[in-house]
C-alpha cells in the first residue's frame, strides 16, 4: 500500500506543473497522441486552444516575478474551471502559456471555449497597469482542429502548428481575441502522390 501510494506520488509529481497544479507540458505531449490515435479510430474531431497571457513581460517587470507566478496560478484555474466535459485537457505549455484539447469537439465549439475561457480571464479583473490592451490581464488565443481522414502522413505537430498560427493571427490583429485555423492539408502532407 506504501508502495502504491509512493509511486502514485511520483506520477503525480512527473505530470503535474508544480507551479499551477495542472498538467505540464510532458502530460500533454502524452494526452496528445493518445487523443489523436483515438481521433483516428473514432472519427471524431479533435480540437486544440493554445493560449498566452498578453503583455506579460510587462506584467512581470510592473507587479513583480512573484505577483507574475500568482498570476500564472489563477489563469490556470480560471481555464480549468471554464472546462465542462470530462475528456477536455488543460496543460501549462511553458512560461505564460497553456493548452486545451477538447475531444470530439468541432471548430466551432472549440471557438466557443476559446471566447469562455478569454472572458472568464477578462472578467476576473486581474489589474494589469501596464497593458496596451485592458487594464486588467487578458488572453490571446488560437483554434484548430483536425476531422479524419486525414492524410496518412499527417501528425499531431500539425495541429499544433495551426493553432499556434491561428494565436499568432490573434496576436498581430490586437491581442485580447480568439483566432481560428484549419489544418492545411496541402502543405502540410508529404510528397505528392505521382502523376500519371
Ligand atoms: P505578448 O503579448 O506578445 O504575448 O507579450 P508577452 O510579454 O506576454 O510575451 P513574452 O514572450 O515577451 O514574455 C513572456 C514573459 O513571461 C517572459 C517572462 O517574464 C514571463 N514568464 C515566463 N515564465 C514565467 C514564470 O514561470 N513565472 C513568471 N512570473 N513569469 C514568467
Ligand atoms: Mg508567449
Ligand atoms: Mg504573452
Amino acid at each position: 500500500e506504501m508502495l502504491r501510494k509512493s509511486n502514485e506520488k511520483l506520477t503525480q509529481l512527473a505530470t503535474t506543473d508544480a507551479l499551477t497544479g495542472i498538467a505540464n507540458r510532458r502530460s500533454f505531449d502524452r494526452t496528445l497522441e493518445v487523443e489523436w490515435k483515438r481521433m483516428k479510430r473514432n472519427g471524431l474531431p479533435l480540437a486544440l486552444i493554445v493560449i498566452d497571457i498578453d503583455f506579460f513581460k510587462r506584467y512581470n517587470d510592473h507587479y513583480g516575478h512573484k505577483q507574475g507566478d500568482a498570476c500564472l496560478h489563477q489563469v490556470a484555474q480560471l481555464i480549468r474551471q471554464a472546462l465542462t466535459r470530462p475528456g477536455d485537457f488543460v496543460a501549462r505549455y511553458g512560461g505564460e502559456e497553456f493548452v486545451v484539447l477538447l475531444p470530439a469537439t468541432d471548430l466551432d465549439g472549440a471557438s466557443h471555449v476559446a471566447e469562455r475561457i478569454r472572458l472568464a480571464v477578462q472578467s476576473r479583473g486581474i489589474p494589469h497597469e501596464d497593458s496596451n490592451v485592458a487594464p486588467s490581464v487578458t488572453l490571446s488565443l488560437g483554434v484548430s482542429r483536425a476531422v479524419p481522414p486525414l492524410p496518412v502522413d499527417m501528425t499531431p505537430e500539425s495541429l499544433f502548428r495551426a493553432a499556434d498560427a491561428a494565436l499568432y493571427e490573434a496576436k498581430s490583429q490586437g491581442r485580447n481575441r480568439v483566432g481560428t485555423r484549419e489544418i492545411d492539408l496541402v502543405s502540410s502532407s508529404a510528397t505528392p502522390a505521382p502523376q500519371g
